[in-house]
């Protein structure tokens, strides 16, 4: 399972996510995710993960849904982060 075929499998509307399932370990339990962007931007950076067995991509270069939580300040995105606890990320 690559970064492409994860990204293929995301849901298409975050609606989604709760009841999508693991690409890796096909757990049901829906997949997390979180926006990250910047200050006076309506783009940022998506991270998407499973809690089951902690896999998960950043997608780069998202537009950020209006209305969407999304954490800009650098340190308030390290501390989710460090919450989220440690991640296989694919690249
Ligand atoms: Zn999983």
């Amino acid at each position: 399972m690559n970064y492409l075929d994860w990204l293929k499998t995301l849901p298409k509307s975050d609606a989604e996510y709760a009841t999508a399932p693991c690409p890796t370990c096909l757990a049901s339990c829906g997949l997390k995710y979180q926006y990250f962007g910047f200050a006076d931007s309506e783009f940022g950076w998506k991270l998407v993960w499973c809690a089951m067995c902690q896999t998960g991509i950043q997608v780069s270069r998202v537009r950020i849904p209006h209305g969407a939580p999304a954490i800009s300040d650098t340190v308030e995105q390290q501390r989710f982060i460090e919450e989220v606890g440690p991640l296989k990320l694919i690249f």
